[in-house]
């Protein structure tokens, strides 16, 4: 697998090769265009706190409430939201104090609705789920019908920030 694909790389040889030879062709930027044209309006902790607590308390009303909800732009997003997680150590290793937090990388001010729906689902679904099994994932695509295309779409995203910088 080439690191160009570093994203993708829990994906089929036929998914690969299909980005591959968009990365290639250079038309990553066309497909995303096509598919998500603008960038959403959450721009500051505010805005996103509404979004967060919209969506919260519309699919996981019970759940705890979270205390603090933010864009952070020290997180890295491979490692917090794509897999890689470290939510189970960060409550492990500081539990009072994030316990509750929600914290979205500042690369989501500047993306599709869907993109930033797509990660603050998966972050409200470790709020009953801590690890990425099939329930988490049930969770994940009873909130958003189309997570796991997103996710890739996300990914292709990526792929094309690394290679040709953001198009939003
Ligand atoms: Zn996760």
């Amino acid at each position: 697998m080439s690191n160009d694909l570093k994203y993708l790389s829990a994906y089929s040889p036929s998914v690969q090769s299909q980005v591959q030879q968009m990365l290639a062709q250079k038309t990553l930027s066309k497909y995303l265009l096509g598919k998500y044209p603008t960038s959403h309006n959450i721009s500051n902790d505010k805005m996103l706190r509404d979004y967060v607590v919209t969506l919260k308390n519309h699919y996981l009303k019970k759940s705890a409430p979270l205390s603090q909800i933010k864009f952070d732009d020290k997180i890295h997003i491979i490692n917090n939201a794509l897999g890689l997680h470290t939510y189970v150590s960060r409550v492990q290793g500081n539990k009072l104090k994030s316990k509750n937090e929600l914290r979205v990388a500042s690369l989501f001010k500047n993306t599709p609705d869907a993109f930033l729906n797509m990660i603050v689902v998966h972050e409200l679904a470790h709020l009953k789920e801590k690890q990425h099994n099939k329930a988490f994932y049930q969770l994940c695509q009873h909130m958003m019908n189309d997570y796991h295309q997103v996710e890739l779409d996300l990914r292709i995203y990526l792929t094309q920030i690394d290679a040709f910088g953001t198009i939003y």
